[in-house]
C-alpha cells in the first residue's frame, strides 16, 4: 500500500526472502511457539465479564450506602462519628461475616506499615496516631462480634446477608484523632493566620466482595491505594460557626451555613461561568461574615454513586465558585495561596471540561479544590492539592481531578492495579496541560523521552501491586510508563479515532462499574478491531525495552535495488518506521505494522528503485521509546 501524506512517501513492502549467496543477511530461526504474540493467558471469559470485555448479563457488585453524623474538634484534633450503614449484598452468596476497612489504624505505631516504615520507602515510618477507638458496633441495638487485624476488622453477621440483593444493616460509633504528622492524604496544615483540615479515611469503611477475590483484605500501608464500593452517603458535619467547610456531595442546607449574603453569591456564582467570591479574604474573621449565632454550625451533605466521602474545613478559607453547566465548581484556599489559587476554579473548570468533551461526562454535580495539608489526593467531587506556581497548580489541579474518572467512576482496585488509576489520569493529563498553557513543546507522556528509563536496573512490570514497588519505580511505571503507553497507543499505533472509539467503549461500559486488567485488554481489542497481545505483554507485563538497529545495508550495483538489515534486540516489538536517505539528495518515509517481526527478530528489506542510499535512520520522527538510538542510523561511511 503506498499513500502519499504531507509530501512524504510512505511505503509498506512485505519483509523478503533472503538470496542464499549473502550469508549475514539470512533471517535468525523462526521464532518458538510462546512469543511476545502469543495469546495473553487471561481469565477465562464468563456471564459476568465477557470475551468483548464487558460486563455480562449476571455482573453483580455491592452497594453500600451510609448516613454519618460527625464532628471535629479542632482543639483536640478529635473527630468522631457515628454511622448507620446499609450493605446490600447482590453477589450469588450468602455472606456470614463483612470486613471492614479501618484505614486509621495505619497511623498506629504497631501498625504494618509503621513496622515496615524504617526498611522499607513506603511505610508509614512517622506514624503518631493512636487509630480508631470503636465506641459501639451493633445491629438493631444488639452488640456485634467483630476481630481486628491491623487496618481490617471481621464483623460476624447475626444471621447470614442472603444472595442475590439481602441487606444488613449496622450501627457504628467511633473517633479518633488526627495525627498531627500525617504520611499522606489528610491533616492540618499550619498557615500564617491559621489552620486547614483536610479528613479522609476517616470512617471505618465495608471492604470490596467480589467475584475474583471475594472480601478484599489486603491492609492499608501507604501506597496502594484504595478499593471501595460505590453508595450514597448522607453526612452531616458540626464544626465551629466561624469555619468554612467543603465535601463530597451537593452542600444540602446552605442558608443555614451561609449568611444571605454569601447564599446570593453562590446563586450568582451557579450560573457564572466567571468565578463569584462567596467568602473572600476581606470576611475572614470579621463579624457578620457567618451566620448569626451562638455555638456550633452542622453541614449536611448528599452525594449518590461515590466510593468514598471526604471533606475540609477552615476559619481562614477563602471560598470562590463559578459553574460549568449544571456542575458548581468550588475552590477553598487561605490568603497564602493567592494569587494562583485565585485561578483555581477556572483551572479545575478547564480540567472537567476537557475530559468530559474528550472521554465522558463529568459524573456528579460538583467538584471542590482545597489548598491544605496534602500534595494531591483525589477524592469524590473533592481533591486536595498543594502548590504556589501556575505550572504546579495545574499541574495538580488536572491531575487530582482526572480521578475522578480513573478511579471514581471505573472503580478499580487501586491497591493491586495502580497503573488502572494512575496511569489511565497520567494519560488523559497530557492532553489537559495543553489546554490551559497552549501546546506543548514536548508532551509529559513523551515516548521517546521515556525510552531511557527503560534500561533502568531491577525493572518490574508495571502490573505489580503499588506497595511492592520500591524506589521511584511507582512513579515511573504506575504512572509514567502507562501513560506513555496509552500515548503510544493513540499517538502512533492506533490512530486517534480508533482508539478514542476503544477507550471511549471501555469508559461507557465500565462507567460506575469495576473492570479488572483482562477486561481492559479485551474490550479495547474487541472495540478498537487489533490483537494487542503483543502491546499488552510487551508493555504491562513484561520488562522488554525497545531497541531496534539498522544493522547492515547491501546494495549491489544493479537493478535489484537494496537490502536492508533491520534487528528488534530489547524484547519488546512496536511498528517499525525508518528514513532513507538516497546520495541524490532524496528521502523516503517506510512504515511497517508492528507484524513485520511476527517470524523473527531479523528482517531484511528490499527497496526497490536504483538510487544508492546515503543514510538508514529509524524512528526518524521520535514517535518511538526507543532504549538505544546509537544503533538506529547506517550511514554510507560506515561499511
Ligand atoms: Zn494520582
Amino acid at each position: 500500500m503506498i499513500s502519499r501524506c504531507s509530501g512524504i512517501l510512505f511505503s509498506v513492502f512485505l519483509a523478503l526472502p533472503l538470496a542464499a549467496q549473502e550469508p549475514e543477511f539470512r533471517a535468525n530461526t523462526a521464532r518458538p511457539d510462546s512469543t511476545i504474540f502469543s495469546p495473553l493467558k487471561l481469565p477465562p471469559a464468563n456471564s459476568m465479564r465477557t470475551g468483548a470485555g464487558r460486563p455480562g448479563p449476571d455482573y453483580w457488585q455491592q452497594q453500600v450506602d451510609y448516613k454519618i453524623e460527625a464532628s471535629l474538634d479542632p482543639e483536640t484534633r478529635i473527630v468522631h462519628g457515628k454511622a448507620h450503614v446499609t450493605y446490600t449484598n447482590a453477589s450469588p452468596d450468602d455472606l456470614d461475616y463483612i470486613w471492614l476497612s479501618l484505614e486509621q489504624n495505619a497511623f498506629r505505631e504497631d501498625s504494618i506499615a509503621a513496622r515496615i516504615g524504617g526498611a522499607t520507602a513506603i511505610g508509614m515510618s512517622n506514624a503518631e496516631g493512636d487509630g480508631y477507638t470503636l465506641h459501639a458496633l451493633e445491629a438493631h441495638g444488639k452488640d456485634l462480634d467483630y476481630s481486628v487485624y491491623d487496618t481490617m476488622a471481621r464483623v460476624m453477621t447475626p444471621k447470614p446477608i442472603k444472595a442475590n440483593g439481602g441487606t444488613f444493616e449496622f450501627d457504628i460509633e467511633w473517633d479518633f484523632t488526627i495525627p498531627l504528622k500525617v504520611f499522606r492524604r489528610f491533616g492540618i496544615a499550619d498557615f500564617d493566620d491559621g489552620k486547614v483540615y483536610e479528613v479522609a479515611q476517616w470512617f471505618p469503611a465495608v471492604a470490596v466482595y467480589d467475584d475474583i477475590h471475594g472480601w478484599n483484605t489486603l491492609p492499608y500501608l501507604g501506597t496502594g491505594e484504595f478499593y471501595s464500593n460505590f453508595g450514597t452517603y448522607d453526612v452531616e458535619i458540626t464544626v465551629p460557626r466561624s469555619m468554612i467547610l467543603v465535601a463530597t456531595g451537593e452542600l444540602q442546607n446552605e442558608k443555614k451555613v451561609f449568611t444571605s449574603e454569601q447564599v446570593n453569591r453562590l446563586k450568582q456564582a451557579r450560573k457564572s461561568d466567571e468565578t463569584v467570591i462567596i467568602h473572600g479574604a476581606d470576611e475572614i474573621g470579621q463579624e457578620g461574615s457567618r451566620p448569626e449565632g451562638e455555638g456550633p454550625l452542622t453541614w449536611k451533605f448528599h452525594a449518590e454513586q461515590v466510593r468514598t466521602f471526604a471533606w475540609a474545613c477552615s476559619d481562614i478559607f477563602i471560598l470562590d465558585a463559578a459553574s460549568s453547566g449544571d456542575i458548581l465548581i468550588q475552590s477553598a484556599y487561605p490568603e497564602d495561596g493567592l494569587p494562583v489559587w485565585g485561578k483555581s476554579t477556572q483551572m479545575l473548570k478547564t480540567a472537567i471540561e476537557g475530559y468530559s468533551s474528550r472521554w465522558f461526562p463529568y459524573p456528579y454535580p460538583a467538584a471542590t479544590n482545597v489548598f491544605g495539608a496534602e500534595g494531591g489526593m483525589e477524592y469524590p467531587m473533592i481533591i486536595f492539592c498543594r502548590g504556589s506556581s501556575e505550572q504546579g497548580v495545574y499541574g495538580v489541579t488536572t491531575h487530582e481531578i482526572g480521578h475522578n474518572w480513573f478511579p471514581m467512576l471505573i472503580n478499580t482496585d487501586e491497591r493491586r492495579y495502580a497503573w488502572m488509576d494512575e496511569g489511565f489520569n497520567t494519560f488523559i493529563n497530557g492532553y489537559s496541560t495543553e489546554e490551559w498553557f497552549g501546546p506543548q513543546k514536548r508532551s509529559e507522556n513523551d515516548p521517546a523521552a521515556f525510552g531511557a528509563f527503560m534500561l533502568m536496573p531491577d525493572q518490574m512490570p508495571i502490573d505489580t501491586p503499588a506497595d511492592m514497588l520500591g524506589g521511584n519505580l511507582l512513579g515511573i511505571l504506575e504512572y509514567m510508563k502507562t501513560g506513555v503507553g496509552l500515548t503510544l497507543l493513540r499517538e502512533s499505533i492506533l490512530g486517534h479515532e480508533r482508539f478514542d472509539f476503544a477507550f471511549r467503549t471501555y469508559i461507557n461500559e465500565w462507567a460506575f462499574k469495576s473492570p479488572q486488567p483482562a477486561d481492559f485488554f479485551r474490550c479495547m481489542e474487541d472495540a478498537a478491531g487489533m490483537d494487542l497481545a503483543w502491546f499488552w505483554r510487551g508493555w504491562f507485563l513484561e520488562t522488554g525495552y525497545l531497541d531496534q538497529a539498522v544493522s547492515g545495508v547491501s546494495q549491489p550495483n544493479g537493478k535489484r535495488g537494496a537490502r536492508v538489515r533491520f534487528d528488534n534486540l530489547g524484547g519488546l516489538v512496536m511498528p517499525l518506521h525508518f528514513q532513507v536517505e538516497y546520495e541524490d539528495g532524496t528521502t523516503e518515509d517506510f512504515e511497517y505494522p508492528v507484524q513485520v517481526w511476527y517470524q523473527n527478530d531479523r528482517i531484511i528489506e528490499m527497496l526497490p528503485g536504483q538510487r544508492n542510499i546515503f543514510r538508514v535512520t529509524i524512528d526518524q520522527h521520535k514517535k518511538f521509546p526507543e532504549a538505544k538510538r546509537s544503533n538506529n542510523t547506517w550511514t554510507e561511511t560506515d561499511e
